[in-house]
């Protein structure tokens, strides 16, 4: 489960001195864990719309994608909003003692987001990435988007959602 820390909250390692207890495993491994809550959301809601994926898929560079559907050949990440850095909750909000470390650990994040998907998109893949906090707020819209990818249809003309549909 990925905490969003609000300007009061501290990173969890903050609890047993500071930054040093976040070890470099955790770093690596520790930051994308399977099957959480807003993964498990979205999959459910992609399943309503008629998809079926696949699950534990390693493609390219190691990467795991949340969902993979092999035939179309797209790949979907869910991304939890403070590991990877979501324009809304990532680490811009956070204030404290670490916050520069955490900005530059999860600028970290996304350069590696932004490589593996650039990997994938060489490969012949098309890579859907949805954040933590659209699955929560509107994640019929979110499995919508997966769907179109997969099935190859153009995004809709007015993409703000004005519309109701
Ligand atoms: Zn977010």
């Amino acid at each position: 489960m990925t905490v969003v820390p609000g300007p009061e909250a501290r990173p969890p390692a903050d609890r047993s001195g500071g930054w040093v207890a976040t070890d470099k495993g955790a770093h690596l491994r520790g930051r994308r864990t399977r099957n959480t809550a807003p993964e498990m959301t979205l999959r459910r809601a992609v399943h309503a719309l008629g998809l079926r994926y696949r699950l534990g898929r390693t493609l390219v560079n190691r990467s795991r994608p949340d969902m993979v559907f092999p035939g179309p050949r797209v790949a979907v990440f869910v991304d939890g909003c403070f590991w990877h850095g979501c324009p809304q909750h990532g680490p811009s909000r956070f204030r404290g003692p670490n916050a520069e470390r955490w900005a530059t650990k999860i600028a970290g994040n996304k350069q590696r987001d932004q490589r593996v998907e650039a990997e994938l998109t060489a490969a012949g893949w098309r890579v859907v990435r949805v954040w933590e906090c659209e699955v929560r707020k509107a994640v019929t819209e979110a499995a919508r988007r997966v769907a179109r990818t997969v099935r190859g249809e153009p995004a809709p003309v007015d993409p703000s959602g004005s519309r109701t549909e």
